[in-house]
């Protein structure tokens, strides 16, 4: 007898090899992409999406852009790393544009978004010793709850998420974590004289697009102020351009005295992350003392160079704020028209939509896997949080379509 031999899709073959070869570290939507333009994504079976994630910020500024694609390959030609042991031609250009762009004395380049932060926290204890005084090994920093900084050890030694810190003590002493978007507990914290830094994001990403009170930042950078500690922005997911500013902490007028910036900083072609302060800040740190094999390489430069000037041409700043307006409004509609569907909260693209589980136990999961069916990709969060945060480069008429996509996709679910 013939046996007719089943074959797997593309999109199959790819998930059971990533299954079977890969660590099961993440729980991935069953979507297989291999081609990405703007706000486009295509699958390998050549069906098309919206992307609504934005590889979690990374890709502000659209999937391959021309612009960054093109310096990293002009680049790539000519040289790619030489390490740190020698000077090269393009760093020094890049440490220029991106001081002058955000306005700061020096800037420290690191390649993820962790390796920031915990430059960040070295930078913060440095300083504390050697500028603030604190007697050596007793620095603290003061941290949020419902935090997510990246994985490292030290930085999920902060975490408040059980799956992020689990089984991985012991954990990095001098760390206190105190409540989000509550000023009475960080004047409490403040108080401990060992205090070196404030580290907060402006607007927590991973826990849902928690968007704190107005004043929150302000009254936060002054507290720091009044107790001679450092207020540290964690922008790797609000800056550069995400929130409808430049960056989260423009809303309230905050200049942090330590700003870190990573993911969209590179427009989502390799890891590029950055840490800029003030000379009295960095210049804690000396030769030897930290550093990184590709942080600041040719590449990164160039890209780097490509991708803050993509943000300031093309305005990507005030489209997010402006797209973000109107993508709140059609997602209260939502609200008013669908009892399951309980709130939106966000600033500029960077958005999320909470709602209720149903009573059979489906989850924003489940309706993400609507949305991805009808061609938009977006992330469940906590089983009830769906983020939205499009590239910046989205399009009024696109948006309207996504718009639609969603309206549809919430109603199927219903
Ligand atoms: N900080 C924030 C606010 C983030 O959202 C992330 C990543 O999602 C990180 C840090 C960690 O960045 P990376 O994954 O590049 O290490």
């Amino acid at each position: 007898m013939p046996t007719t031999q089943h074959k797997d899709t593309r999109s199959q073959h790819a998930i059971k090899l990533e299954e079977r070869h890969g660590a099961h570290n993440y729980h991935p939507l069953p979507v297989v992409l291999e081609r990405g333009e703007g706000v486009n994504l295509w699958d390998v079976e050549g069906k098309h999406y919206y992307d609504f994630l934005s590889a979690y910020s990374a890709v502000n500024q659209g999937h391959c852009h021309p612009k960054i694609v093109g310096a990293l390959t002009e680049q790539a030609k000519k040289l790619t790393l030489t390490s740190r042991a020698f000077y090269n031609d393009v760093l020094g250009e890049f440490e220029e544009y991106i001081t002058g762009y955000f306005g700061y004395d020096k800037v420290l380049p690191m390649n993820t978004g962790a390796e920031a932060v915990e430059t960040a926290m070295k930078l913060a204890r440095k300083w504390g010793y050697t500028v603030k005084g604190i007697p050596r090994g007793q620095a603290r920093i003061v941290m949020c709850s419902g935090n997510f900084h990246g994985r490292t050890i030290t930085i999920v030694s902060a975490s408040t998420d059980p799956d992020a810190r689990g089984d991985y003590g012991p954990f990095t002493p001098g760390i206190d974590v105190i409540p989000y978007d509550n000023i009475p507990a960080l004047q409490r914290a403040l108080e401990h004289p060992h205090v070196a830094a404030f580290l907060v994001e402006p607007i927590q990403g991973e826990a849902g697009v928690m968007v704190p009170h107005d004043g929150y930042l302000k009254m936060a950078y002054e507290a720091c102020r009044e107790r001679n500690v450092l207020f540290m922005a964690d922008e790797i997911q609000t800056g550069i351009a995400r929130t409808g500013k430049l960056l989260a902490c423009d809303h309230e007028g905050v200049r942090p005295d330590v700003l870190i910036l990573g993911k969209a900083l590179s427009g989502g072609v390799l890891p590029i992350s950055a840490v800029l302060a003030d000379d009295a800040v960095m210049l804690t740190i000396r030769p030897g003392q930290h550093g990184s094999t590709f942080g600041g390489n040719p590449i990164a430069g160039r890209v780097g160079i490509a991708a803050l000037q993509v943000v300031k041409d093309e305005r990507l700043a005030e489209n997010a704020a402006k797209l973000g307006e109107v993508f709140r409004k059609s997602m209260q509609k939502l609200v008013d028209e669908f009892g399951f569907v309980k709130l939106v909260r966000g600033k500029g693209l960077l958005n999320a939509v909470v709602i209720e589980p149903r009573k059979d136990g489906r989850t924003a999961w489940d309706l993400c896997l609507i949305l991805a069916r009808h061609g938009l990709l977006a992330k469940p969060t906590h089983g009830d949080i769906i983020r939205f945060a499009p590239p910046l480069v989205m399009n009024r008429e696109q948006l309207d379509e996504c718009i639609a996509i969603i309206h549809d996709s919430v109603k199927a679910f219903a």
